[in-house]
């Protein structure tokens, strides 16, 4: 079995839900005693939010490398930025490493292209909703066309993340109101949502909409244990 990279802490909330997810995954493949090998590098979330909220970007990447480098020091075989809005700084982290990064966005549109979906709507982070590191990507590289909620609704969505969600907090009434944008989304031609911020499934989860929703932590997490068990 090869050993999962990860570079979490973005936020510990959800890096939480990685570990699981992985572990699960190597245990429903192989039984027994079974668990991952994974080497984990958590960060402080307050010194990579500050970053975002400044935009500072290039001090973000070189932030993140530093970890990258660890983590590939420490044995791991691949790597996974455990958050969608920083693989913003995704091309500059290969650079310092000789591992394979495994890219959220890939991951996820597989996913969507074997699903056949063809129009997806996106929630995230203004980040991950407005810049083109990830709808771009989408778009480009795999011809899935990305619908994003309005500028109210994706404000609203973004705060949810940062006051509530990566603190842990999971309220009702931000759940109605994800799953009321979620609507909205359909209504302009979703056939899918992205849940593209590692926490959103902490909020809303496929049992609460017939939407179908593909959680990039759930499928991120995945795609790690098919490549630590692939030959
Ligand atoms: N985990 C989140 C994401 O997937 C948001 C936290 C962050 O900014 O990294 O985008």
């Amino acid at each position: 079995m090869k050993t999962i990279g990860l570079l979490g802490g973005m936020s510990w909330e959800s890096t939480a839900n990685y570990y699981k997810a992985i572990n699960e995954g190597v245990k429903r493949e192989l039984g027994g005693f079974h668990s991952a090998k994974v080497a984990l590098y958590s960060v402080d979330f307050a010194e990579i939010e500050t970053l975002q909220r400044q935009g500072d970007w290039d001090a973000a990447a070189r932030c993140l490398s530093e970890s990258a480098k660890c983590i590939e020091a420490a044995g791991a075989d691949c790597l996974l930025i455990c958050t969608n809005t920083m693989h913003n700084v995704a091309s500059e982290i290969e650079e310092v490493i000789s591992i394979p990064l495994l890219h959220i966005a890939d991951a996820t549109a597989e996913r969507l292209k074997y699903d056949r979906i063809t129009k997806v709507g996106l929630l995230g982070t203004a980040f991950t909703m407005e810049q083109s590191f990830y709808k771009g990507r989408l778009e480009q590289k795999y011809d899935i066309e990305v619908v994003v909620p309005s500028q109210e609704q994706r404000a609203l969505v973004h705060n949810v993340i940062y006051s509530e969600l990566v603190k842990g907090k999971v309220s009702d009434t931000s759940r109605q109101r994800y799953l009321t944008i979620i609507e909205s989304l359909r209504n302009n031609g979703a056939q899918a949502i992205i849940l593209g911020c590692t926490e959103i499934a902490m909020l809303v989860e496929q049992k609460y909409t017939d939407v179908p929703l593909y959680d990039t932590t759930q499928i991120h997490s995945e795609a790690a244990v098919d490549f630590a068990l692939s030959k």
